[in-house]
């Protein structure tokens, strides 16, 4: 079973959702129905144990390009791509 999408998921050969944005190769964080952000890993978890409800449809992703994105399931945290440092 694959979870509900308002968005196109890119996907592996293996079926698995995948965690990062081409070109670029930046990290990819999934905004959920609730508002929650999941990465790729906790989506995929998601999906294999068929979890179903308001809160498992994947409504858009950011990419944590400015500032740091944590994962709501698991705690991992993304980004920032860019700092505002100089040099
Ligand atoms: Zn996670």
């Amino acid at each position: 079973m694959r979870l509900k999408s308002k968005i196109l998921l890119a996907r592996g050969e293996n079926g698995d959702i995948l965690k990062c944005a081409w070109p670029g190769g930046y990290p990819l964080v999934f905004v959920m129905g609730d508002g929650s952000t999941l990465c790729a890993d906790c989506l995929n978890e998601a999906e294999k144990e068929e979890l179903t409800g308001d809160e498992y449809v994947v409504e858009g992703f950011v990419i944590p390009y400015e500032s740091l994105v944590v994962c709501e399931e698991c705690g991992e945290q993304f980004g920032p791509v860019y700092t505002t440092e100089s040099g």
